[in-house]
């Protein structure tokens, strides 16, 4: 047995790629909303929520508009990245900017689109001072430091480049009121891909903690405090999601142990999660087009490392079944591997999987789940290769393409053709 879930059967999906050929990304619209309403429904415990969602695990509007019509905003970390959620209808305090190493430009568009600015650094407030102006609404970034152990992706906080130290955030904020702020949020961002929801609830105490101590240190009351991303997800099939409602509670019981006797109830909860918003709704699907047995088996796939960099990156687990052969005897082990000039362009090592077949007719179709964020998104060019598109799957069973695929065209656009002929 291999199951995860896919949408299409292998008919359906027959049918898809004679008009759509593989390989191509399919995001499941019904299953991103159904999400969606799931995280809000098990927030509404809190006086105030926003889920501000990730835009680089992400980046194309359409799913943007989805989840703004589901009542998500956008957290943005870059002008294209404030340009795409301003294009989904994304409006004002919608977007959270939350950049580090920012420069001017940045910062300004921010400020016109009226997004929330999250402050990465003590320095930045004069650098945003000259450059722009300092807001009414302003929110400061934490680095608890050793405070809060480490993870895998992100490292331990004391050796991450972010944010400010717990006696500069302090001071900050008072340096932000004498200029002229009002309004104030504290966030902090100390885990990827984590799924252990107590991780998560102790993220939630130690800001709920500083809430406290900035009160009583400089008697500013914040508005809300945003608990970062990094929810993780089940991308091996054993592992388990984590549940909404546990998560929510056990960061309510926080609340009410810390927030409450403060007084600073009502305190908003906002988060910037990506991957668990659209991750698990997302597939690349390719086809196993060659096959070669030397040293081990390898299965060669129509995509490549480039349309989904996450397993020769950091060497992720990314769960692999053949549509039709769910049921199969694992028989096999292969490689499945792409087609860069690069070793680690494996999709899967060592994977015991079905027999497949090739062919770019004939061959098994190769569905790679949980490729709905951070995946397409850091596809690259290298190698000359060009990266696929993206279809949208929507909830009365219709196809539309949200991203074509490259072409050669794009992938010389930005090369200056006269100076070739110009230059000798
Ligand atoms: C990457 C990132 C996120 C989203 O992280 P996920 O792991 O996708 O939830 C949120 N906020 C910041 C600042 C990030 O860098």
């Amino acid at each position: 047995m291999n199951s995860k879930h896919f949408p299409l059967t292998k008919t359906q999906l027959e049918a898809v790629a004679d008009r759509y050929p593989t390989p191509f990304y399919l995001y499941d619209e019904a299953a991103i909303r159904r999400n969606a309403q799931a995280i809000l429904k098990a927030f509404a415990v809190f006086p105030a929520f926003k889920e501000h969602f990730a835009v680089k695990a992400l980046p194309n509007p359409v799913i943007l508009k989805i989840l703004a019509a589901e009542g998500f905003g956008a957290d943005c970390a870059s002008y294209p990245e404030l340009l795409l959620a301003a294009m989904a209808g994304m409006r004002g305090e919608d977007m959270m900017f939350t950049s580090n190493e920012t420069p001017a430009r940045e910062y300004q568009k921010a400020l016109e689109l009226g997004a929330i600015i999250n402050l990465d650094d003590l320095t930045h407030i004069d650098f945003l001072e000259k450059v722009a102006r300092i807001p009414e609404l302003i929110s400061c970034r934490y680095n608890p430091g050793p405070l809060k152990g480490g993870n895998a992706i992100i490292g331990t906080p004391e050796e991450a480049k972010y944010g400010f130290t717990r006696e500069q955030i302090i001071d900050a904020f008072a340096l932000l009121r004498d200029k002229g702020a009002r309004r104030f949020a504290l966030h902090t961002m100390v885990a990827s891909n984590e799924l252990n929801p107590e991780y998560h609830i102790e993220t939630a105490r130690i800001l709920f903690e500083l809430a406290v101590e900035i009160q009583v240190k400089t008697g500013i009351r914040l508005e809300f405090v945003n608990l970062g991303g990094g929810v993780g997800i089940p991308y091996k099939p054993d592992q388990q999601p984590i549940v909404y409602d546990y998560l929510a509670q056990g960061i309510k019981k926080v609340y009410d142990e810390l927030i409450l006797p403060a007084g600073l109830d009502p305190l908003g909860i906002h988060t910037e999660w990506g991957r668990v918003i659209t991750g698990p709704y997302g597939w690349l699907v390719t086809k196993a087009i060659h096959t070669k047995h030397i040293y081990r088996d390898y299965i060669g796939l129509d995509a490549c490392m480039a349309d989904l960099m996450r397993p020769g990156l950091y060497g992720a687990y990314h769960h692999i079944t053949i549509p039709g052969k769910e049921d199969a005897p694992l028989t096999e082990t292969y490689d499945v591997v792409g087609s860069l000039c690069e070793n680690n362009d494996k999709f899967a090592v060592q994977r015991p999987l079905p027999k497949i077949q090739v062919g770019e007719t004939s061959g098994d179709f190769v569905i790679i789940h949980d490729a709905g964020a951070h995946g397409r998104a850091m596809g690259f060019n290298y190698n000359g290769k060009l990266r696929c598109g993206e279809l949208l799957l929507r909830p009365d069973g219709s196809l539309t393409m949200i991203r074509r695929p490259e072409t050669v065209e794009d992938y010389f656009a930005t090369l200056d053709l006269k100076a070739l002929e110009g230059l000798f």
